[in-house]
């Protein structure tokens, strides 16, 4: 898997879905757990948490979601954090590993690697021989 360094703007998102998480934990409740952050390709970010519930979202579903509300549709990188995580990254789970090469086949996503070091790798990565919606008109 190829897999590439973090710069500056990367640990800057790292930091964001941080905050996020912090503004928004719900002590106790534990309703909202992870923080997420998404940067476009223009630069901008938006943010999410997590909202549990038997089909609840995860916090990478928020902050897109909030992306695409807010009109965007180009995306280049994204993480998803929890404070008590390595390196307080989390990877995507299945779900969103699928929505994301989806929408955005060419994200990049910043997780620990198998030595526990921040990195970032493709999604395309993460789901090989992945499902492919098939879409039939007239
Ligand atoms: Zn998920």
């Amino acid at each position: 898997m190829r897999t590439y360094e973090l710069d500056q703007s990367d640990f800057e998102l790292i930091e964001m879905a941080m905050n996020v998480l912090e503004k928004n934990f719900d002590d106790g409740v534990y309703n909202h757990t992870v923080g997420g952050a998404i940067r476009c390709k223009n630069g901008n970010v938006y943010l999410g948490v997590n909202c549990y519930e038997i089909h609840g979202s995860c916090a990478e579903y928020i902050a897109i979601g909030a992306a695409i509300t807010a009109g965007e549709r180009e995306f280049e990188t994204i993480v998803a954090t929890h404070d008590k995580a390595h390196n307080h990254l989390l990877a995507p789970c299945g779900n969103c590993r699928q929505m994301l090469l989806n929408y955005c086949p060419d994200i990049k996503i910043i997780l620990n690697d198998e030595a526990g070091n921040p990195v970032k790798v493709e999604v395309k990565d993460l789901l090989p021989l992945s499902y492919k919606r098939i879409i039939v008109s007239d």
